[in-house]
């Protein structure tokens, strides 16, 4: 009787505390939706400030807006953490075809790689030559490639229902393929871009040479210019002119930004929401990864409107240098261990700005299903697949030691159509999907800072 008496208690106990969670949820939800400033936010730095790659005067722009937007949202304490970053400028740069049969260059859109050696301004004239992927590489003689521009014609994995795993599938193009054309003796590098688009947008990205090659120019064509010089390979010779001025200068000072509410009862244990500040030189990155950064500031200011009183301090961090050298990353987790702070959860915002369908959990089992049993909270806001366990790139270093670490999951279906093009634009953002990935951040932020992780 008494053991049925106290289960009726603890059931009520259960039913009113997700009763309660299940409020707050909903009051997230609604003054975000309602009073939510991220739009706006990205809007201002996407359109008056615009592109920011690491060492730009631009980053520099976009680290005074961050302390200044953090500020407004009415963060307890907003600071700068130095960091030093790679400086890589693009200048100006072409491809030029020349097709079997035809006397003329013909000018193809491309992108030179980040962190890709330029021609110096000259002219790299060769002929190129096609692999379709690594394989097909390996069997061709050094002497066949020697000279010669290697064009890698890996398309994107269209049958992976998750583009992110055909992002990681193909991306190993651009990021080695200099090297591994390099190491044979080519001139250069063409890639078909890492790209799920129908379209002729070139995508940049980060590539790095390994120390034991010559660093040789690297360039990524859009889709269809990769089809056009496919189709025109298998009729004839392809000659190709490179021009660019690319090139990566010496480190600069920059920073991270952060900004945080103090914890009630643990002010010394911490809960980090980050995306990062800097992108590419090309679009005005709204996408990759303005949107992180304007959520995470979304949850101080959600948290400071509701007056939620955090038990863990909530720290919002806007990461410096993820796309070309993850220094903001390093040095924040450098600090952390420095400093002995305790994190008990970092998340990361940092696949675009998409409706948000769940999150990835890399964490030990215990606290993956802990989080998993919030699931039926989180359902009325189409947020519901914790089932991959992934974190993100700028929190992986704590990851790396053991700090429990997330990433926000958008949808992924229209992100590899812009990641790191000049189509990464504000007007590419749903202000409805943007707010959403923000309420559920705010979410997950609020219910492990009421429970904790165990
Ligand atoms: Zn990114």
């Amino acid at each position: 009787m008494r053991k049925s008496i106290l289960s009726i208690a603890l059931f009520s106990v259960a039913i009113s505390t997700y009763a309660q969670d299940s409020l707050m949820f909903r009051r997230i939800h609604d003054n975000i939706m309602l009073h939510g400033t991220c739009y706006e936010d990205l809007r201002v730095l996407s359109k008056n400030i615009g592109h920011r790659l690491s060492g730009s005067p631009q980053a520099e722009q976009a680290i005074v807006w961050a302390q200044k937007a953090m500020e407004a949202a009415g963060a307890d304490k907003v600071w700068l953490q130095p960091v030093d970053v790679p400086h890589w400028v693009r200048g100006k740069e072409y491809l030029k075809l020349k097709f079997a049969g035809s006397k003329d260059y013909k000018n193809v859109t491309m992108l030179s790689l980040g962190n890709a050696v330029g021609t110096d301004g000259k002219v790299l004239e060769a002929p190129i030559i096609i692999a379709n992927n690594f394989e097909e590489f390996e069997k061709m003689p050094a002497k066949d490639v020697k000279g010669k521009i290697v064009f890698f014609n890996y398309r994107f994995r269209q049958d992976l229902p998750h583009t992110f795993e055909g992002y990681g599938d193909a991306g190993t193009y651009r990021w080695r393929g200099p090297s591994v054309a390099s190491a044979k003796g080519a001139a250069g590098v063409i890639i078909r871009s890492v790209s799920t688009g129908l379209d002729d947008f070139p995508h940049t990205g980060a590539m790095r040479y390994a120390d034991t090659v010559k660093p040789i120019p690297a360039i990524a064509i859009g889709n269809t210019s990769a089809d056009l010089l496919e189709q025109e390979l298998r009729k004839g010779a392809v000659q190709a002119q490179i021009m660019s001025e690319c090139k990566m200068l010496g480190a600069v000072r920059s920073f991270n930004v952060i900004g945080e509410i103090t914890g009630s009862v643990y002010p010394d244990k911490y809960i980090v929401v980050g995306g990062h500040l800097d992108s590419w030189d090309v679009g005005d990155g709204a996408h990759d990864d303005g949107a992180g950064c304007v959520q995470s500031i979304e949850v101080l200011r959600t948290f400071k409107a509701l007056n939620i009183k955090p038990r863990y301090t909530i720290r919002a961090v806007m990461f410096m240098n993820e796309e070309n050298g993850l220094k903001g990353g390093l040095a924040y987790n450098d600090s952390a261990l420095a400093r002995k702070e305790e994190h008990i959860l970092a998340i990361e915002s940092d696949a675009g700005g998409f409706s948000p369908r769940g999150f990835g959990l890399a964490m030990e089992e215990s606290k993956r299903r802990q989080i998993r049993s919030y699931r039926k909270l989180f359902l009325p806001y189409g947020v519901y697949d914790f089932e991959r366990e992934e974190g993100g790139a700028d929190i992986s270093p704590m990851q790396r030691r053991g700090v429990p670490c997330a990433g926000l999951r958008p949808d992924p279906q229209r992100y590899f159509d812009l990641h790191h093009t000049a189509n990464d634009v504000f007007e590419q953002i749903n202000h409805r999907e943007l707010k959403l990935g923000a309420v559920a951040l705010t979410q997950l932020v609020y219910i492990t800072s009421t429970y904790g992780l165990k």
